[in-house]
């Protein structure tokens, strides 16, 4: 059962409580540069990312959140470091939420103004423990990045400010878990997941899932993020793989493929990889199978909305259960993708 959080609002998204898990990624521009930020964002609004962080390093950083603001449609983060003065601006720019550490702020009139301008427009800020900035690791690791996040709250609650969400991530699967679990105990407040410097596509990928995954099946996580060293597309795609196979979510394509073996007499791979490719960017839910032989294909093509199952140098195409046609290899993509652009047409409209 999904943990009882506050809900909180983040421009236009509301995450906490039953709201869905919300998709965040990053951006990996130089935010100073206005279109190249915006771009990327683009292409992960088109994606379905709900939420935006953009890193803030200086003054010029800051000042593009009013331009990168007024042409996107996602809720911006603002992610700053240490200086309280990239809090306000990002905020008085348009920020819709704030990635910040009130410990790492000393002068604390600094945490009081950011407070009052941040309840005064109703943005959030995003508190968290990262393993990576402790200095020296400490002794035990789960106690040390839970007490972190809770004194980084009763920073906030002392400057009156309530509109919370937490974070605590490290690169290791299983702390990342027994500290989030930890702090799921403690507070109500929404968190937001993933494992943090998780390396590549395919370790991400893996490490990310497990840790994620784990957690969310505990009902312990209300925005998620893959941190992931490739394009952020990636990062997005993978949020809503995983949400989709914990049926959490629904979007877009879900492909069942066999692995193949030696029964399969077409070439399997290359009818996925099109599928893939013509049809990533869909947004209606559509199970698509493709099998390649009689074993099991035909089983798993009934249950999809459409499927393939391979016979000899040929396929048969089934749609809602219903074999429609049997076609030869040569021609079975481009059959197949007739059908399915006919399918999701049908869905989109009864959307
Ligand atoms: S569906 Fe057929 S080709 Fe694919 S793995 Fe199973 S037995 Fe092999």
């Amino acid at each position: 059962m999904r943990r009882n959080s506050r809900v909180v609002r983040i421009g236009g998204v509301k995450i906490g409580g039953a709201y869905p898990i919300a998709v965040q990624s990053m951006t990996k521009t130089d935010t100073r540069n206005v279109s190249e930020t915006v771009s990327q964002i683009s292409e992960l609004e088109d994606a379905g990312c709900e939420i935006i962080r953009v890193a803030v390093p200086d003054r010029e950083a800051a000042e593009a959140i009013k331009e990168i603001k007024k042409r996107i449609r996602i809720p911006l983060i603002a992610d700053i470091h240490f200086d309280p003065r990239l809090a306000m601006l990002s905020i008085l720019n348009g920020a819709d939420k704030i990635r910040l550490n009130p410990s790492n702020i000393e002068d604390k009139e600094w945490i009081e103004k950011i407070a009052r301008l941040a309840n005064e427009r109703n943005v959030p800020i995003r508190v968290g423990a990262n393993l990576g900035s402790f200095r020296k690791k400490p002794d035990n690791v789960i106690f040390a990045l839970v007490s972190t996040v809770l004194n980084e709250i009763r920073i906030l609650n002392d400057a009156n400010f309530d509109n919370i969400v937490v974070s605590i991530k490290t690169s290791d699967v299983l702390q990342t878990i027994a500290a989030n679990r930890k702090i799921a105990e403690v507070i109500d407040y929404p968190i937001h997941l993933g494992v943090t410097e998780a390396g590549p596509l395919e370790e991400s990928l893996i490490k990310s899932s497990a840790g994620i995954g784990v957690l969310l099946m505990e009902g312990i996580g209300d925005t998620i993020r893959y941190s992931i060293s490739d394009k952020p597309i990636k990062e997005v795609e993978a949020a809503f793989t995983l949400l989709k196979s914990l049926h959490l979510r629904e979007r877009g394509i879900t492909i069942v493929s066999c692995p193949t073996c030696g029964r399969c007499e077409i070439d399997l791979f290359s009818l996925v990889k099109r599928v893939k490719k013509d049809f990533g960017n869909v947004k209606v839910p559509v199970k698509v199978a493709i099998m390649g032989c009689v074993v099991n294909g035909p089983g798993e093509a009934k249950d999809a909305d459409i499927g393939i199952a391979g016979g000899k140098k040929s396929g048969v195409i089934f749609k809602k259960g219903k074999i429609i046609k049997t076609v030869s290899e040569e021609n079975l993509y481009s059959e197949f993708k007739k059908e399915l652009e006919k399918l999701i047409e049908e869905k989109s409209n009864s959307s």
